[in-house]
C-alpha cells in the first residue's frame, strides 16, 4: 500500500472499521512514514472532537466528504506566497509615478492661472490623460520618458 491508500484507510482505522491484517499494515506504515502518521494524528483529533453518540449512524460518504472539506480548509488557510506582490506593487507604483511626473514635465506648461485661487481649477487625472493620448503621442511620450530617465 502506498501513502494514498494508507491515508484513504486511516479514517476506517480510527473508527475501528477495518480488518485486523489491514490494521497491522497501516500501523506499521504509520511507524515508518511521518507524513501518514501526521495525517493519522490529525484525523484522530478531528474525529475525537466531532465524536458523538450519533457517530455510528453516519455513513461512509460522510467521512469522505469530511476529509475532503478538512483538506480544503487547510489549503485555504495556507499563506499565499507574497513575493510577487511585494516586488510588483512598488515597481508598478513607481512606474506610474514616473509617468505622471514626466507627463507634467513634458506636456504641461505651468501657467499663472494655477496660482490664482479664485479661478476654479479643472481637476484632471494625469494617469487617465496619458491613456487618452493617440498611439503616436503615446510612443512619442514613452520615447521622451526613456530619454529623460533612462538615457536611451
Ligand atoms: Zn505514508
Amino acid at each position: 500500500m502506498n501513502c494514498l491508500d494508507i491515508q484513504d484507510r486511516i479514517v476506517d482505522l480510527i473508527l475501528g472499521d477495518i480488518e485486523p491484517e489491514e490494521k497491522e499494515i497501516i500501523l506499521r506504515h504509520l511507524c515508518e512514514c511521518p507524513i501518514c502518521a501526521e495525517e493519522f494524528d490529525f484525523l484522530k483529533e478531528c474525529i475525537s472532537v466531532c465524536a458523538c453518540p450519533e457517530l455510528e449512524k453516519i455513513d461512509e460518504s460522510y467521512w469522505e466528504e469530511f476529509v475532503i472539506s478538512v483538506h480544503e480548509k487547510i489549503a485555504l488557510t495556507k499563506p499565499k506566497p507574497k513575493f510577487p506582490y511585494r516586488v510588483v506593487i512598488p515597481i508598478a507604483a513607481s512606474a506610474i509615478g514616473v509617468i505622471g511626473i514626466a507627463y507634467f514635465l513634458f506636456f504641461k506648461t505651468p501657467t499663472k492661472e494655477v496660482a490664482r485661487p479664485e479661478i476654479p481649477e479643472v481637476q484632471t487625472d494625469p494617469f487617465h490623460e496619458v491613456y487618452e493620448l493617440s498611439p503616436e503621442q503615446q510612443r512619442e511620450f514613452i520615447k521622451m520618458v526613456n530619454q529623460k530617465y533612462f538615457g536611451e
